[in-house]
């Protein structure tokens, strides 16, 4: 087993300031904005961006996490994909008419974006969805692509990307398996 680091904490710091700038950038700043983490990891990365956005435009903008396990397509017995509502703290009145920033850890097919879509969805409806996520390792499945990416990192399906942040991991890294 091979295992290389690919980002470090400063190049995480980086990353996500970056991306907060350029989440202000392209929405002309945060109004109607809400950033959704998707558990587990997502939600660490949305609270850290939500932070540096509101240190640039010196207003808060409001997280929320999405836990969609029973929403995925392709990881529950026939028949059973879906539409069980999960915890989630978002109501119909706090989609409507928002700009919603999914915020996950690793994009890899795009199963969990989409499922994570359909939850929304459920809730009400946004103005738009946008995408945000740590690290993209290729291999989409569906017609799905990130709005803000931390890396790019090109992976062959066997390789597995480990993302540890310091909230719940005892550092900040981004590690690629090789088997
Ligand atoms: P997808 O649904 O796009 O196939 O996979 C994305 C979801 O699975 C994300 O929530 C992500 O946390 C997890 N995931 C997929 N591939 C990897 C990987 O290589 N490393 C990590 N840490 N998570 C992954
Ligand atoms: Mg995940």
């Amino acid at each position: 087993e091979e295992r290389l680091v690919i980002m470090d904490e400063t190049a995480i710091r980086r990353a996500l300031t970056r991306i907060a700038h350029e989440i202000v950038e392209k929405n002309k700043g945060i109004e109607n904005c809400i950033i959704v983490g998707i558990r587990t990891r997502g939600i660490y990365l949305a609270n850290r961006v939500a932070e540096r956005i509101a240190e640039i435009e010196g207003k808060p903008v409001p997280v929320t996490e999405l836990d969609i396990t029973g929403y995925r397509d392709d990881r529950l017995p026939e028949g059973k994909a879906g539409r069980e509502p999960q915890s989630t703290g978002l109501s119909p009145l706090s989609v409507k008419d928002k700009i919603i920033i999914l915020f996950d850890d690793v994009l890899y097919t795009g199963r969990t974006i989409r499922a994570a879509m359909d939850a929304l969805m459920d809730c009400g409806r946004p103005q738009s969805i946008q995408l945000a996520a740590l690290v993209d390792r290729g291999h989409r499945e569906l017609p799905i692509r990130p709005d803000f990416v931390g890396k790019n990192v090109p992976t062959s399906r066997q390789e597995q990307i480990e993302v540890s942040l310091h909230e719940i991991d005892d550092s900040d890294e981004v590690i690629i398996i090789h088997q």
